[in-house]
């Protein structure tokens, strides 16, 4: 052995194919004449040997953390030194190896068009000018591609385009920037789009992408195939297709999300401050959910009845090219391409298939989509972004978990908002949007999801976990994998799995936790969903709640809240109750009948008991005028938001609380006894004001007793702004410190990750 001269043997894993690592290992070795290779392997992994002097190496390894790629992550870096064994010529990059031996790493997410292909796409001397799948090794699309590892073309759906001679020549020379670029095309060899009637018939026109902004800008109805599935677009200050869209997707209310052509756009008709800038101009680039602006002028039907707006800016060039026809338009609509309580769409001929009812044309392209992937949808709650929808541009990025576990899991969600999550090692994978699995495709996405993020992380779960409801269609799934994958099944109770989530991605030992929702089944079996639990890593326990309150006909009194507010208010013993529902009954589907059988159903004792927050805060809405029917998840509590947030505090009501139960009867009087006395906006402040200020006691004064330091606030109402800052408001004056979901969402969406923890802690 010379002295001073070393052979390297370096594994990394972490975020490391698809974001440009082997050409800045092998520009990063050439440049210190070090010799060697680097390849990726099946394991998501990268595999380095490199040969040279010892300084050199040194350096070498060093620049491996400090110069990495942007969007590199590095979870590991293994070294082995020894002596040099003389084998290597120069420093290649070699074919990937299927070899897996490391679980866990991962390819990123999709990324939106960064800066410097952005500027060759809209110059016009560039072989790329206006060319939709311009992309480099900092960004573009990655887990939506991908069929399986290791990360290269010939596993991905641009397997389907060969790259022509000058693609190629960029792909090999290492001075270029798509040196190494799996999704490197053009527009001699890249996929095309082209632009359909609603029959799937090609319309000839110059340019497919000019022709639609211009079909857009006079009223049609758009479905346009992106990255990651597809989108309905429309135009954003003509009311009539939005009007008509909402007909045909049978969403009567839902707000629609729109795309923005810039920020000084967005700024005319939504409020942004610089934290929402922040997170509106990120690579991740998600939906956020802004306050309208005073001078709020797109249709009033995109968002009916709420004080905000869904606003994403645009994220590939496509998006970019539809706003240079569409001048007249501030924003599109831009909604998910789907069938209502369906996964998005993401094939050609099953969008032409199911949205040919309501769509006038179609703007299609030839690459397939490997794993559809939703659009992320943030809130900024307190100054901070909450994930209501964590999807494009986030999954699927491992979440650091700070417990040492002892069995890797894999969890299916509950009902709605569902995701699945792969826990292992430290980290909790947490798949893409699935939504609702109430339908059999639902619940046929999820089983693809979840194979999918087995198959990409490599781990094989040794338990399932899942929801405590028996009947959910996501419990019947992990059920029949137990058998399928040989491992064992947990089911954790719906509102311990939000509180879990929390002490999962917070690193906490214990917390006394808020979980309030619409809805979670409780291990007595009851509907709950307002409940303040201890929680620890092996220990948990429900120590107070809300008052029960009469669900009167079970689900239909969260889809009519009216019988909720009568429930409450008989309860409550309002003499009033039965008139006041009879002075209702046109707001009733069935009329006076429904509310003769609900007040005799109350009388004779006939009916479901909640503790859910949602529930509460639905009456109120009802009560107030405000919403009276709920025609999609969370409606009326969102609009008593809206309505609350022009509020202030009336009435001085303190929280009733006796044995560990927060009274809410005394709202539902107060209400009935100052209505129309008040202003609706001020009595919902009043309300979610009351039920923050009784939650916030409840937790502290169980903390105090318990001598727990950690107060978390999860579930649902997590995304209410007022009420987050009232409870963190009284829990920071008693001495805690409040724990709120960051990376993972509060909601639904999160609970997946809660339920795989738990799998996961236990042995
Ligand atoms: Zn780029
Ligand atoms: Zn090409
Ligand atoms: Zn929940």
């Amino acid at each position: 052995m010379v002295a001073g001269v070393l052979r390297a043997e370096v594994r990394v894993l972490g975020i490391v194919q698809g974001v440009g690592f082997r050409p800045f290992i092998y520009r990063l070795a050439v440049e210190l004449g070090l010799k060697g290779y680097v390849r990726n392997r099946g394991d998501a992994g990268v595999e380095i040997i490199v040969e040279g002097d010892e300084a050199s190496i040194k350096k070498f390894i060093h620049h491996i953390e400090t110069g990495k790629p942007p969007a590199a992550q590095i979870g590991k870096l293994d070294v082995k030194l020894m002596a040099d064994k003389g084998g290597f010529q120069e420093f290649r990059i070699l074919k990937s190896t299927e070899q897996r031996r490391e679980v866990g790493s991962i390819i990123p997410p999709d990324m939106s068009i960064c800066s410097q292909c952005l500027k060759e796409f809209l110059t016009p001397s560039n072989r790329r000018h206006r060319y939709y799948f311009i992309t480099c090794t900092d960004c573009g699309p990655r887990y939506t591609i991908i069929d399986r590892l290791p990360y290269d073309r010939p596993n991905t759906t641009m397997r389907d385009f060969p790259l022509c001679s000058q693609c190629l020549q960029e792909y090999t020379s290492p001075e270029d920037r798509r040196f190494h670029s799996q999704t490197v095309a053009c527009p001699v060899c890249g996929p095309k789009a082209f632009l359909t009637d609603k029959n799937g018939v090609k319309i000839r026109c110059r340019d497919p992408f000019l022709e639609t902004g211009k079909l857009l800008s006079k009223g049609f109805i758009i479905a346009i195939k992106g990255i990651g599935g597809f989108h309905i677009a429309t135009s954003t200050v003509n009311p009539e297709p939005v009007r008509k869209l909402r007909k045909a997707k049978y969403r009567e209310q839902k707000p629609f999300a729109v795309m923005a052509k810039s920020v000084e756009a967005v700024n005319t008709f939504a409020q942004v401050d610089e934290v929402e800038e922040k997170i509106l101009t990120s690579p991740e680039r998600p939906v956020v959910l802004l306050e309208k602006s005073r001078e709020y002028y797109l249709a009033d039907e995109i968002a009916p009845g709420l004080h905000n707006i869904g606003v994403m800016l645009p994220y590939t060039g496509l998006h970019y090219l539809l706003f240079e026809s569409a001048r007249n338009e501030p924003a599109l609509v831009m909604t998910s391409g789907n069938l209502p309580a369906e996964p998005i769409i993401a094939d050609n001929e099953e969008a032409l298939k199911k949205l040919a009812g309501f769509v006038d044309y179609f703007l299609l392209h030839e690459r397939r989509i490997a794993q559809p992937c939703d659009d992320s949808v943030v809130k900024p709650v307190n100054g901070k972004p909450i994930l209501i929808r964590r999807s494009r541009g986030y999954a699927p990025i491992p979440i650091k978990v700070n417990r040492e576990l002892k069995r890797a899991a894999a969890a299916y969600g509950a009902e709605e908002n569902v995701t699945a999550s792969i826990i292992f090692n430290g980290k909790a994978f947490l798949s893409q949007y699935v939504g609702e699995v109430e339908k059999v495709e639902g619940i046929e996405y999820l089983e693809r999801t979840i194979k999918h993020l087995i198959a990409l992380t490599g781990v094989k779960p040794e338990v399932l976990a899942c929801d405590l409801h028996p009947h959910f269609n996501s419990t019947l799934l992990a059920k029949k994998h137990v058998e399928e994958f040989k491992c064992q099944l947990v089911q954790v109770q719906h509102h311990h799995a939000h509180a879990l989530s929390l002490m999962a991605e917070q690193g906490l030992e214990e917390v006394v936790a808020a979980a309030c929702d619409g809805f979670g089944y409780g291990s007595d079996g009851k509907a709950w969903g307002g409940e303040i639990l201890y929680c620890s890593l092996n220990d948990w326990r429900r120590l107070a709640h809300l008052e029960e309150q009469p669900m009167i006909g079970g689900d239909l009194a969260a889809v009519y809240p009216l019988r909720m507010t009568f429930g409450m208010l008989a309860k409550a013993g309002f003499e009033g109750a039965e008139e006041w529902l009879k002075s209702k009954t046109s707001l009733l589907p069935h009329g006076e009948q429904e509310a003769e059988i609900v007040a005799k159903m109350f009388r004779q004792g006939r009916f479901m008991a909640t503790t859910s927050t949602g529930r509460i805060l639905d009456a109120t809405a009802a009560i107030l005028g405000i919403c009276h029917r709920r025609t999609y998840e969370g409606e009326p509590a969102m609009k008593l938001e809206a309505a609350a947030s022009r509020g202030k505090k009336i009435l001085n009501l303190k929280p009733e609380i006796s044995g560990g139960v927060l009274k809410t009867s005394i709202l539902a009087l107060a209400l009935a006894e100052n209505l129309g006395r008040h202003r609706a906006e001020d009595l919902a402040y009043t309300v979610e004001e009351y039920l923050a200020e009784g939650l916030a006691e409840l937790a502290c004064a169980e903390a105090e007793r318990l001598g727990v330091k950690a107060v978390g606030f999860t579930g649902g109402v997590a995304f209410n702004h007022h009420m987050v800052s009232t409870f963190r408001r009284l829990v920071e004056r008693r001495g805690f410190k409040l724990y709120l979901n960051l990376r993972v969402p509060p909601g639904d969406g999160g609970l997946s990750v809660g339920q795989a923890f738990k799998a996961g802690l236990e042995d």
